[in-house]
């Protein structure tokens, strides 16, 4: 057998994020105080009805509360926030449930202290002044955007979603309490999951990847594909809702290195146009995609496989297709995206769009015409 000998010659890790996992974490809130006023933000009914919100409100009375934050989270909705939070002259940011109301905050937090709106900051490290300090407590377990630079904004004149990347919007500190996940229905909990799945898979073939985010991205997977299906038929376990949310965490370490890759890319032309959940619409790429990254990358490729596959038998030869395909119909996820409610009607403007957006394949390995992409579309469609 022959071995190959890999070669590590450089790579960097930062992430400068306190990170507090804890099962009923959120009593301890009031230890990860990083100011005198909170602008608490939180998205428009989850955090009011799982008591979430009001104990944060009563441990920081003077705290004011913007929980107007929409799923896929607006540049207008951001631009409102901050000026209400410096109107109020709060001085750091409590962000309270999924990526959206934790994407929203930490724009705001890095609005409040600049000037401009939520436009001007599109791109990498372009706040001049330091954002307010953010305290990240996630109610979702997917996105880990409370390890993350990025805040994810829809630009919704251009119906795209593009990135605010910022090292001064890194939460502070991130607090991870599992039993703040436990009221998710079973389609929320799957989609937000699925996101953590994508970002790991992405991160193991993104240019940017290094020998650490393979290993947590590994782990990632490894984690989702033993607890993920436990978890759909224990919604109410927190011990298994913790195993998720740990790998969560995971994929926002992960892609806070590596970024993510095409799949998002893709992905986002069916949230933005069909309203698919943000993880479901990722998830309905990674096979498509994963086909063809095997292409580029068989190695890595393999390593998922095996963290993903249930049949170390090779029965499946090794096939990641296969290897997802049996994973989803586990967990009763349907990888055709004509079962989720899109269309195939304009497939091929989509992929123009895509492939004039250079940006999108800047992770990406291999090359993509136009006529590739609108390929992955229709396939991702069929699930063929
Ligand atoms: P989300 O859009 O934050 O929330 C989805 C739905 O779940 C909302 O209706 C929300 O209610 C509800 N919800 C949240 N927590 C709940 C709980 N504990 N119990 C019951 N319902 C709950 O979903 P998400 O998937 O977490 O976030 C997706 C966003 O994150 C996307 O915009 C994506 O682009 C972004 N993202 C960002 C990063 C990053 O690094 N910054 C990484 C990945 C994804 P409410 O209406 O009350 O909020």
């Amino acid at each position: 057998m022959s071995i190959t000998l890999k070669c590590i010659e450089e790579f960097n890790f930062y992430i400068p994020t306190k990170v507090v996992f804890k099962i009923e974490g959120l009593k301890e809130i009031k230890s990860y105080t990083l100011g005198k006023k909170p602008f608490i933000v939180t998205g428009k009914s989850s955090s009011r009805k799982n008591g979430a919100l009001e104990f944060v409100s009563e441990c920081f009375p003077n705290g004011v509360i913007f929980d107007e934050v929409e799923e896929n989270p607006s540049t207008e909705t951001c631009d409102k926030g901050s000026k209400l939070c410096r109107k109020e002259g709060c001085d750091w940011v409590i962000c309270i449930g999924g990526g959206s109301p934790i994407d929203a905050g930490k724009c705001i937090a890095g609005l409040a202290t600049n000037e401009g709106i939520c436009d001007n900051y599109f791109g990498r490290d372009l706040f001049k002044n330091s954002p307010l300090p953010i305290l990240a407590i996630p109610t979702t377990a997917g996105t880990g955007s409370e390890v993350t630079p990025y805040a994810v904004i829809t630009d919704r004149k251009a119906n795209t979603k593009k990135t605010v990347a910022d090292t001064g919007i890194f939460p502070k500190v991130a607090l991870l309490d599992p039993t703040l996940t436990l009221t998710m229905s079973r389609e929320v909990t799957l989609s937000t999951a699925l996101d953590a799945l994508s970002q790991c898979m992405e991160g193991v073939v993104s240019k940017k990847s290094t020998p650490i985010t393979d290993a947590l991205a590994l782990e990632g997977c490894k984690v989702l594909r033993r607890y993920l299906p436990l978890l759909l038929n224990n919604l109410h376990d927190v011990k298994i809702r913790a195993m998720v949310m740990y790998a969560s965490l995971l994929s926002g370490i992960v892609i806070a290195h590596t970024g993510t890759t095409l799949v998002h890319a893709l992905g986002y032309y069916y949230t933005l146009n069909y309203s698919i959940p943000h993880g479901i619409a990722n998830a309905l790429f990674l096979i498509p995609m994963f086909k063809r990254n095997h292409k580029y990358l068989p190695e890595k490729v393999r390593m998922l496989f095996y963290a993903i596959s249930e049949d170390l038998s090779l029965s499946d030869n090794g096939n990641i297709e296969c290897a997802l395909k049996n994973f989803f119909e586990e967990i009763g996820f349907s990888y055709k995206a004509q079962d989720w409610g899109v269309e195939n009607t304009r497939f091929h403007e989509f992929a123009e769009s895509l492939f004039n957006d250079s940006y999108r394949f800047r992770n990406q390995y291999g090359s993509f015409d136009v006529n590739e992409l609108k390929e992955i579309f229709e396939e991702s469609y069929s699930g063929k």
